[in-house]
């Protein structure tokens, strides 16, 4: 770093600045902002330090620079647009004990103007030594949108409740409380009044101290297959009201986007058979969030008790004394055989559902493949793709029918929805060329309504 940024108390100080033309005035127009008493020194001064003169906004001397004239300045400014002038004042300013800066001449300065931003008393001041001005104007623009134009006003008004503000605890409370006045309630209450913007304040911190002294809370919400729309009311006012979420890979973005805008967003992600957050360390996680008073909302896909290992949870969370309760979701089974226009149960197929995972803890999981391989069973497998082979196996040593139909759904109820028609006896090579990569689930003895029926029109245009 060759500049150190500092912010130079100006009020009630000296800045002097030589020269009257364009460098000059766009230099006056910031000085001007500040409670300086500038002097100018300019033979031949611009209209408009005339006219700030006369408004007594700044002191003009109609001269060129002369030694002394500098005396007891902080700060000064050679704007002469002329490089032997700007070298002569400068060298005046600097032995009158002044911080000399050259307009556009880095090398000569004692100090440059950064870009700012400006919301008085916030101020956000950027540089890059020169380096890279079309930077520093992007990181400006940013920061001007970022910030609400009533930041200022609302910082002034905010200042007089710190005090007040206190009551919250220190940390995260008070942070959330600033927070939600300055990006959010603060400058919607300014939009009408002044008055109403403290108002907002009271409001706003009666909230925040009630919400301060409810513990912390963790919500076990199962977030469906990915459509947002099949989140439930109740999984919606989790997130809406949610401090922290821990959400698994699985969660698509758009549902994501509906927590809170405060909320701390943390990915838990596990892969299947890959590395990834040790379950221990989730739970862990969850309870470090809860116990320092977060509501906090573990989202799992689908319904959060199917094959979401929320049993492990459950039991870190009560273990330390946590509350919580659990918000049903919808799992990818129904999902997945709303997508193919089937039932999961049927009058005379079958009377009985089984959800089944394609491999567990120690790996292909075993089930009772003699009642699967029965005519008419239908079983949802879930993580199913890797072990396709092995069930395909399984079942068949059991006596299953290899044309029984499998159908595999990847990202049921999503916009890329694909549904893969097979048989027992294709599924391994089909699912081998449709390369799935998406999460999918494996319906078996199930086949989608719409390809059969697509079926039978084909016939009927053949028989036509
Ligand atoms: N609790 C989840 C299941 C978690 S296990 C639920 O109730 O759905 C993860 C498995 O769920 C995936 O391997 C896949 O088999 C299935 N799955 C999750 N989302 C899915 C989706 N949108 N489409 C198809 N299968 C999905």
């Amino acid at each position: 770093m060759k500049h150190f940024p500092i912010f130079v108390a100006l009020a009630g100080r000296r800045v002097v600045l030589s020269g009257g033309g364009g460098a000059a005035l766009a230099k006056l127009r910031l000085l001007l902002k500040t409670e300086a008493h500038v002097t100018v020194f300019a033979p031949d001064p611009a209209p408009e330090i005339e006219a700030w003169h006369a408004q007594g906004r700044l002191t003009l001397q109609r001269r060129r620079m002369e030694p002394g004239d500098a005396t007891c300045a902080v700060l000064f400014y050679a704007a002469d647009e002329d490089p032997v002038e700007d070298a002569r004042t400068a060298a005046l300013a600097r032995a009158d004990g002044a911080l000399a800066n050259i307009v556009d001449n880095l090398t000569d300065s004692q100090f440059i103007t950064p870009a700012m931003v400006d919301r008085d008393p916030v101020t956000v001041a950027i540089g890059t030594e020169g380096a890279a001005p079309v930077l520093a104007r992007a990181i400006k623009g940013d920061i001007e949108a970022r910030l609400p134009a009533t930041l200022g006003r609302l910082a002034r008004i905010g200042q007089a409740f710190r005090k007040v503000a206190e009551a919250l605890p220190m940390g995260r409370a008070r942070r959330a409380f600033w927070s939600e006045f300055y990006f959010n309630e603060g400058p919607r209450a300014l939009a009408r009044s002044e008055e109403e913007a403290r108002e907002t304040l009271d409001d706003l911190l009666s909230r925040h101290l009630d919400a301060a002294a409810r513990p912390g809370h963790v919500a076990f919400v199962g977030a469906g297959p990915g459509d947002p729309e099949l989140l439930t009311l109740k999984a919606r006012r989790a997130l809406d009201t949610a401090d922290v979420v821990i959400h698994d890979r699985l969660i698509s973005p758009a549902i994501l986007e509906l927590a809170r805008r405060e909320a701390v967003l943390i990915d838990a992600g596990k892969e299947g058979f890959g590395p990834s957050m040790q379950q221990a360390d989730i739970n862990a996680l969850i309870v470090e969030h809860a116990r320092a008073g977060a509501q906090v909302v573990r989202l799992k896909s689908g319904d959060a008790t199917v094959f979401g290992r929320l049993d492990e949870e459950l039991e870190a969370v009560s273990e330390a004394g946590i509350g919580w309760h659990i918000v049903p979701g919808i799992t990818s089974a129904s999902a997945a055989v709303a997508g193919i226009g089937q039932s999961l149960t049927k009058r005379g197929r079958n009377a009985d559902l089984r959800l089944l995972t394609g491999h567990d803890m120690e790996g292909f999981a075993d089930h009772d493949w003699r009642g699967l391989a029965r005519p008419g069973a239908v079983a949802a497998i879930y993580m199913g793709k890797k072990a396709a082979r092995f069930i395909q196996g399984r079942l068949m040593m059991h006596g299953a029918d290899p044309s029984t139909p499998v159908t595999v759904v990847e990202n049921a109820s999503r916009p890329d929805e694909r549904v893969l028609a097979a048989t027992l006896a294709s599924l391994p090579a089909d699912l081998g060329a449709a390369q799935l990569s998406g999460p999918a689930i494996v319906l078996f003895g199930l086949a989608p309504r719409q390809a059969r029926s697509a079926i039978d029109n084909l016939q009927t245009e053949e028989r036509a």
